[in-house]
């Protein structure tokens, strides 16, 4: 009840602030959030079989948090490193959201540790002796008699153990992304028992089929979720590079609470599998801790210096006028036909938008072959251009290029086309391979 009820305050609260934050350019990033998974009474994954350490996710989290915030500082000195938690206590999602929410956070990153659930062996381990009875019944009616005489038996003695498991490895997971990694699914398809990674308890709080799932999902989406793969991206890379198996980017079904309510690009690392001999001890060594930090550190560094540089240039977006070239640029580029609009009448108006996330792209615009927008950064305020069909022309061709892909390619425009009372939305999508086109015909 108290979930839902927080759901829908943060639901509301950012749909109002909703116009704010798709007006922001691409700003550098200036704090960042460092979530040790779980704490306190809830100790998260456990350790607890045969031949393991008996370590609790909860320690293993708050070390490597620990470490991981030690190395950014190292690694970013001029940005602002905020743990959720330094010891070990106790913080509900909504508490760590919160935290994130609060310090204005421009990324936040969740350290967990992964788990399957166990199977049971059993081994002998000596012999016992048991009396049993052999029973026997005489007589009939009412003079019926039993009679049991007892006997000794030698049976096995049992002891009972759980298996560590095979599953090793390092997995990203995002609010929503779009499936299990191929990785992922091939470690999980070898593994001897069938059990769905992600025991996890941060999982599984999101259920995307209700309507204020469905908001949450596209509201995320539009805003974070671009930087919150690139990020993921760069943190499995980053893993790849050492001995440690990369299990990729992986998606819930439904989604991961805390990551969306943070309204920040967000991830959350599965260190390793803390169900695993080697995996474990690697989480409670100081040698892996610290290369799991290192290799974070490293992904975070790269991200930033994206980020910042696209800011920068965005900043400084240059207006330079339409080139003369002989041969237009855009023919280097194959088209991609997103759409055919049929005219009635031969003026209408095109807007141009940047489609979600405002982060810089830069695009110029032919029409029938003539540059009519050059080097135009896409922000949530319209560029409107008004165009006539060709009359002597069965299709008219409006190509969109893209000058760069901005901090999150492709480069993504919202199209509105207005004819008299008709208006049609096209999503324009184009990179360095591939020019956005749409026509428009007249009959
Ligand atoms: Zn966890």
């Amino acid at each position: 009840m108290f979930k839902m009820n927080f759901v829908i305050k943060v639901l509301l609260a950012s749909l109002f602030f909703a116009p704010a934050v798709f007006a922001q350019t691409p700003k550098k990033i200036k704090t960042i959030i460092v979530d040790a998974g779980h704490g306190g009474k809830d100790f998260g994954a456990h350790g607890g079989y045969e031949g393991g350490l008996n370590s609790y996710e909860k320690n293993v989290t708050l070390d490597i948090s620990n470490k991981l915030v030690a190395e950014l500082r190292k690694q970013l000195p001029d940005v602002k490193i905020v743990p959720t938690r330094t010891i070990d206590i106790y913080q509900s999602p909504p508490e760590k959201a919160d935290i994130a929410n609060e310090n204005k956070g421009d990324l936040f990153i969740c350290i967990h540790a992964d788990a399957v659930n166990l199977q049971t062996g059993r081994r002998q381990v000596g012999s016992h002796q048991e009396t049993r009875y052999h029973v026997k019944y005489t007589g009939k009616g009412k003079k019926k008699k039993k009679t049991s005489t007892p006997y000794t038996v030698t049976v096995p003695t049992y002891e009972y153990y759980k298996i560590g498991s095979q599953r090793s490895g390092t997995s990203i997971w995002l609010f929503a992304a779009h499936k299990t990694s191929e990785k992922l699914k091939a470690v999980m398809n070898n593994e001897d028992l069938q059990i769905e990674s992600g025991t996890d308890s941060v999982y599984n709080d999101i259920d995307f089929d209700t309507p204020e799932g469905r908001i949450r999902a596209k509201i995320y989406a539009d805003r974070y979720q671009k930087k919150s793969i690139k990020l993921a991206t760069m943190v499995d890379e980053e893993v790849d590079k050492t001995d440690r198996t990369a299990l990729g980017l992986n998606q819930r079904q439904k989604g991961i609470w805390v990551l969306q309510a943070t309204n920040m690009p967000a991830i959350l690392i599965e260190t390793g599998f803390i169900t695993n001999h080697d995996d474990e001890r690697y989480l409670n060594s100081d040698k892996g801790q610290q290369e799991l930090a290192e290799c974070i550190a490293r992904a975070v560094k790269r991200y930033k210096d994206d980020i910042d540089h696209t800011a920068a240039i965005a900043a400084t977006a240059p207006k330079v006028p339409a080139t003369n070239d002989t041969v237009e640029k855009y023919t280097e580029r194959t088209k991609n036909i997103l759409k055919r609009i049929d005219l009635k009448q031969s003026t209408f108006k095109v807007d141009l938008y940047d489609d979600g996330d405002i982060d810089g792209d830069i695009v110029s615009v032919y029409y029938n072959g003539k540059a009519v927008l050059s080097n135009k950064k896409l922000t949530d305020k319209p560029i409107s251009l008004n165009l006539t069909a060709d009359p002597d022309k069965t299709e008219n061709e409006l190509l969109i290029y893209a000058e760069n892909e901005g901090d999150i390619p492709p480069n993504t425009a919202l199209m509105i086309v207005t004819e008299g009372n008709t208006r049609t939305e096209v999503r324009i999508i184009a990179d360095e391979k591939k020019n956005g086109v749409v026509l428009f015909t007249k009959k």
